[in-house]
């Protein structure tokens, strides 16, 4: 599997940023994780807006999914024989309503096989309902974590992973266990209780300088590293 970075930002985009949003590839299977805020833009740069055969969103916040309404005029435009596929939690009901365009097929986060790929999800924690996955494929494993702070069974849900994509959205100062989000070096601790192979940072707030989290992250973890637009890693 390939992933390509289209926006790691949150829950704001930096100058020149965008928020959550990674293209997961295997073949001719094209699966967009996240859609917030200038994803869309740079999803243009990589494939045609039929290519893709699923989005899935970790979550309702709308820096993960506000893309997601200007792309129903793209789709207006570049229409698909069936309706796209869009894996989203059933809540808040207001911001799913949003989402409730013909051009798009609601389903449940449920597990699902989506061209070659394999999905699984798991609860997260945070002020939404939230889902951390597993992707995989040929034995590899992508695993996210979604926006969530620290919560029982998540290192054994993304055990194993070739690849983690953590939710870095805090310094190891600011992060308390009722904030929303995990710390850069609280991911590098479930990336290695985890066993995962390699640990990728994101959901980087524009308030911070990245070097600075990569450090507290490096020091539990050397090979940490926040992903950056338009980087791709092999899965
Ligand atoms: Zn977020
Ligand atoms: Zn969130």
């Amino acid at each position: 599997m390939k992933l390509t970075i289209l926006g790691c930002n949150g829950p704001y985009p930096s100058a020149g940023g965008a928020c959550s949003g990674y293209l997961l590839s295997e073949g001719d299977t094209q699966v967009l994780i996240d859609c917030g805020a200038g994803v869309i833009a740079n999803l243009a740069r990589h494939i045609p807006w039929e290519a893709l055969d699923a989005v899935v969103l970790s979550h309702l916040h709308y820096d993960h999914m506000s893309d997601l309404l200007p792309m129903q005029y793209a789709l207006q435009f570049h229409p698909r024989a069936v309706p796209l596929p869009v894996y989203a939690p059933d809540s808040p009901a207001a911001v799913r309503a949003l989402l409730d365009a013909p051009c798009y097929d609601l389903r449940p986060m449920e597990d699902a096989q989506i061209g070659e790929i394999q999905f699984r999800f798991h609860p997260g924690r945070h002020p939404v309902q939230s889902f951390a996955l597993r992707a995989e494929r040929g034995g590899k494993c992508f695993a996210y974590t979604g926006d969530t702070n620290e919560l029982e069974g998540l290192d054994g849900f993304l055990a194993g992973a070739n690849v983690l994509l953590a939710d870095a959205g805090l310094s190891a100062a600011d992060w308390a266990m009722e904030k929303p989000h995990l710390s850069a070096e609280r991911c590098a601790h479930l990336a290695n209780r985890a066993g995962c192979g390699r640990l990728l940072l994101t959901h980087l707030n524009p308030k911070y300088a990245p070097e600075a989290l990569e450090a507290e992250a490096r020091a539990v973890r050397p090979d940490a590293e926040f992903v950056q637009i338009g980087r791709q890693y092999e899965i």
